[in-house]
C-alpha cells in the first residue's frame, strides 16, 4: 500500500506485487508471502532490448525508464523474466467513469501524467527521488513488519551485505542470468 500511496499508481498497476502461498505439510503449514518487484538486475534484459535506449542503468545500479524516450513498444515487458514492467495506456480512476474525480484523484492523475505520460513503460525504481534525498524507498519505510531492507550492497559493512551473508540471502530464479540485486532472506 505504501508503494501505491507514494507513486499513485492507477488500477491494475502494482510495482510491488505480493505472491501468497503456503509451505510445509499439514499440520505444520505456514502462510508465505513473496513480494515481487523490479529486481534492479545487474544485467537487465529490459535494457538490452529497448530500441530507443529509454531504459538506463544509473551509476548506483538502479534501472530507470526515461518516459520521454519510451515509445511504448513493450519489448521490455516481454524480455523481463520477472514480469516487473507495467504499461499504462491511459490513466484511469479507481471509481466508475461517470463519477467526478475527487481532489486526490485529480492530483494523482496530474502527477502520473506529468511524471510518466501515457502509453509508456513503468516499473519500480526504488523510489529514486527519495533515495537521492537520503531517504529509504517507501515500501521499506512503511513495512509494518520491518521485513524490507535497503542499502549499499557494494559496502561489505552495510546492513544488507551483513544480512545477505549471515542469513543466507538468495536471489529468485538466478538461472535467468540477469543477476538480480534484490535478495530474499529464508524463513528464520
Ligand atoms: Fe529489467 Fe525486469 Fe530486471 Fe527490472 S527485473 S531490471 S524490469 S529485467
Amino acid at each position: 500500500m505504501n508503494c501505491k500511496a507514494e507513486r499513485l499508481t492507477p488500477p491494475g498497476v502494482a510495482w510491488s506485487r505480493v505472491l501468497k502461498g503456503e509451505r510445509g505439510k499439514y499440520p505444520a503449514v505456514v502462510r508465505q508471502a513473496l513480494p515481487i518487484l523490479c529486481m534492479q538486475c545487474e544485467e537487465p534484459e529490459c535494457m538490452k532490448v529497448c530500441p530507443t535506449k529509454a531504459t538506463k542503468q544509473r551509476e548506483d545500479g538502479i534501472v530507470i525508464v526515461d518516459e520521454e524516450q519510451c515509445v511504448g513498444c513493450k519489448y521490455c515487458a516481454i524480455a523481463c523474466p520477472y514480469g516487473a514492467r507495467n504499461f499504462v495506456e491511459k490513466w484511469t480512476s479507481y471509481f466508475p467513469e461517470d463519477q467526478a474525480l475527487s481532489p486526490l484523484e485529480e492530483y494523482a492523475k496530474k502527477h502520473w501524467v506529468e511524471k510518466f505520460g501515457e502509453g509508456s513503460a513503468t516499473k519500480c525504481d526504488f523510489c529514486v527521488e527519495r533515495v537521492e534525498k537520503g531517504l529509504q524507498p517507501a515500501c521499506v519505510e512503511g513495512c509494518p513488519a520491518n521485513a524490507r531492507f535497503f542499502g549499499d550492497m557494494e559496502d561489505p559493512e552495510s546492513e544488507i551485505s551483513r544480512l545477505i551473508k549471515t542469513e543466507r540471502g538468495f536471489q529468485v530464479a538466478p538461472e535467468f542470468g540477469t543477476n538480480p540485486r534484490v535478495f530474499y532472506l529464508p524463513p528464520r
